[in-house]
C-alpha cells in the first residue's frame, strides 16, 4: 500500500471544498480522475432537482464477472471551504476551524485509491460501477433523484459510516409527518366562547403521542410545536411535526394511524380541523445476515486482518433509495468520527483498511 498517495489523496479532495449545492469543482476533479483510471463516466445530471451546481457521477470500470456498485457522496455540511488538513500521531485532522470532510471524501479516496493499486499492479478484477452523489446531506438527494436505469449492479456497498468494521444490514423506515390544527380566533376577552381554541386541541393530542423509544423497533419525536399569536385572541392555528423511524414498515403505519387518531380526538373535543402532511425521508432496509453480499466483505475484512461485524443503524444514507430500486446493499464504517464538527478526524491505519478491503472485494 502507498500510504503516503492515500494521504495526499484524501487531502487533495479535502482541501476541494464541496459544501452541498457547491460540489461542481469536486465533481470536475473526481471525474477527471476516474478517467485516467479508465472508468466510462456518466454525469447524472440531477443538480437542478437538488439545487446544487454540482451532479451524481455514476462511472463504471469493466472487468470479470457482474458488477458491484461502490457509492459515497461528494459533498460535505458546513463549515467545509478551505479546509486545512493536518496529520497529528497518525491522525488527520482539519485545522478546527472547518470539518475535515473525511465524511464522505474518505470513502471517495479509499476507492480511487484501491482502484489505481489494481490497475498499477496489472491484476485482474472484477467489474465495478460507481455512485458518487451529490446533496446527501440535504436528505440524500442525489441518490432519491439517480438514474438507476444507468446502474447495472445488483449489489452495492455504501460507504458511509464512522466506525471501521461496521457492515450496517438493517436500517429504519424514516417518516415525517406534519401536523396543522385549526379552530376559530375570538376575543379573548370579550367572546372566548365564540373560538375554537387549536393550541388547546393540538397541545392535547401532543400531550396523548409517545415520543422516545416507543417500542422495541421504533423511536419517535415530536417538535417544532407553534401557535404564534396574540395573548388577547383565541388560537385558531397550532402545528407540529413528527418523525417516527422504525424497522418495521407495518409498525410505523400503525405509529402513524396512532398518532392521527390523537390529533382526530382532540380536534373533536375541541370543535377543531387538522391537515396532516406525511413525508417519506427513508424505506427499510433489511439485508440478511447470511447474504453472500455480507460474506463477501467478511472475507475482505479478513484478508485485511481487521474485525468487522454487524449491526443496525438508526441514521439515514444513500443506502436507502439504492435499496429502494432493487439493489441489495449495506453501508460500511469507514473510519471517520465526530463528523458534522469541526473536531471531525479518521485514523490513517483506518483509511488503509478501507482501502484494502476494497482492494480485496475487487480482486476477489
Ligand atoms: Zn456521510
Amino acid at each position: 500500500m502507498n500510504t503516503q498517495r492515500l494521504i495526499e489523496r484524501f487531502f487533495r479532495y479535502v482541501r476541494c471544498s464541496s459544501e452541498s449545492g457547491n460540489e461542481k469543482e469536486f465533481c470536475l476533479l473526481i471525474e477527471d480522475e476516474l478517467r485516467l483510471l479508465g472508468f466510462d463516466i456518466y454525469r447524472d445530471e440531477v443538480g437542478s432537482k437538488c439545487g446544487s451546481n454540482g451532479w451524481n457521477i455514476i462511472a463504471g470500470l469493466e472487468g470479470n464477472g457482474e458488477p458491484l456498485l461502490l457509492s459515497a457522496h461528494l459533498d460535505t455540511v458546513t463549515p467545509g471551504v478551505n479546509i486545512k488538513p493536518e496529520l497529528k500521531d497518525g491522525v488527520i485532522y482539519s485545522d478546527g476551524t472547518t470539518i475535515l470532510g473525511a465524511d464522505d471524501k474518505a470513502a471517495i479516496a479509499a476507492v480511487l485509491e484501491a482502484v489505481e493499486m489494481i490497475i498499477e499492479e496489472g491484476r485482474p478484477h472484477n467489474s465495478v460501477e460507481v455512485l458518487f452523489s451529490i446533496c446527501e446531506e440535504l436528505g440524500l438527494l442525489g441518490a432519491k433523484y439517480a438514474d438507476y436505469k444507468l446502474i447495472k449492479s445488483k449489489a452495492a456497498l455504501v460507504l458511509d459510516n464512522e466506525r471501521i468494521g461496521e457492515i450496517i444490514n438493517r436500517n429504519p423506515a424514516n417518516i415525517k409527518i406534519y401536523f396543522t390544527v385549526r379552530g376559530r380566533s375570538a376575543h379573548a376577552g370579550m367572546a372566548p366562547e365564540q373560538g375554537i381554541h387549536a393550541l388547546k386541541a393540538a397541545a392535547q393530542a401532543v400531550n396523548s403521542i409517545k415520543v422516545g423509544r416507543v417500542d422495541d423497533i421504533t423511536v419517535m419525536n415530536i417538535s417544532n410545536f407553534l401557535s404564534p399569536g396574540k395573548t388577547n385572541i383565541v388560537a385558531d392555528t397550532a402545528s407540529f411535526d413528527m418523525e417516527i423511524r422504525s424497522f418495521s414498515e407495518e409498525t410505523a403505519q400503525n405509529h402513524i394511524k396512532a398518532a392521527e387518531k390523537a390529533v382526530k380526538e382532540a380536534c373533536k373535543d375541541y370543535g377543531a380541523t387538522y391537515e396532516m402532511r406525511v413525508e417519506r425521508c427513508s424505506y427499510v432496509i433489511n439485508v440478511p445476515d447470511d447474504s453472500s453480499l455480507i460474506d463477501m466483505v467478511r472475507e475482505a475484512f479478513k484478508k485485511a486482518g481487521r474485525e468487522c461485524f454487524i449491526a443496525e443503524s438508526f441514521g439515514g444514507c444513500d443506502a436507502t433509495h439504492i435499496f429502494a430500486n432493487g439493489i441489495e446493499v449495506v453501508n460500511l464504517g469507514v473510519g471517520m468520527s465526530d463528523v458534522h464538527s469541526c473536531s471531525e478526524h479518521i485514523a490513517v491505519k483506518d483509511l488503509e483498511t478501507i482501502t484494502e478491503v476494497i482492494y480485496h472485494i475487487l480482486t476477489r
